[in-house]
């Protein structure tokens, strides 16, 4: 199937309530085009320089999503275009991204990544340190005018083991649940990203209002 079908095949799958983020890391911007041109504006990439690059050449209404790890010193790279940055996971890189969106006057949306997996290789956030970034913002003299927490995201374990992965994405829904009644000016907890090509069905009957999906719109990587 092309790229086109399949994007408009797990489109027509999404209940409502449930984003589509198309994960295009890796691919060519002709192939984005090919998304684009179906009616797709959220593109999700995992590096900053293959992102900016990607932005500079293509349309001006697309939103960028940088999901993958964020170095605080690269920051400066998207912080006038970016959207939303889904992966962070500590108050240095949040302060980063504060500092880098007031030189552009804007305010960036961010996600707080956190630790679900089972797996020593995936980055995140435990109850406590998130916790303590909420308390943090809790303070409206923090400084952080820049940044807005606009939810929570998760990685679950990669494992053929569906009971597993539902319980971290259960996981996930339930420090959602618990957290997102605080709300102070830059925090508010609205959004949850969870799943993946393999797992967003799962993801969505657990919660999840943002899908993260690559391969099965793009081919492998
Ligand atoms: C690559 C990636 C995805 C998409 O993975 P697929 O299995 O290709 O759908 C989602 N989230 C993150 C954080 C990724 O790095």
């Amino acid at each position: 199937m092309s790229i086109q079908e399949n994007l408009l095949e797990i489109k027509a799958t999404l209940p409502s309530q449930v984003t589509l983020v198309a994960v295009s890391k890796t691919k060519p911007v002709a192939d984005l085009m090919k998304a684009y041109g179906a009616g797709q504006r959220i593109f999700g990439e995992n590096k900053i320089q293959e992102m900016s690059e990607k932005w500079e050449q293509m349309p001006k209404d697309i939103q960028w999503h940088m999901i993958g790890h964020v170095q605080t010193n690269k920051v400066k790279f998207m912080a006038k275009y970016v959207h939303l940055i889904h992966g962070v996971d500590s108050l240095k890189l949040l302060s980063a991204i504060n500092k880098q969106a007031m030189k552009h006057n804007r305010v960036i949306d961010c996600l707080l990544q956190m630790y679900i997996a089972e797996e020593e290789s995936k980055f995140g956030l435990d109850e406590n340190e998130l916790k303590e970034i909420l308390h943090f913002l809790q303070n409206d003299t923090n400084g952080m005018q820049n940044i807005k927490i606009v939810g929570l995201m998760g990685m679950a374990t990669f494992t053929a083991n569906q009971n597993q992965i539902k319980k971290e994405f259960l996981h996930l829904k339930t420090l959602f649940d618990k957290y997102s009644t605080l709300k102070t000016k830059n925090c508010q907890l609205k959004t949850i990203s969870m799943g993946m090509s393999g797992d967003y069905q799962l993801a969505i009957d657990c919660g999840s209002t943002m899908v993260r999906i690559g391969s099965s719109i793009f081919g492998s990587r």
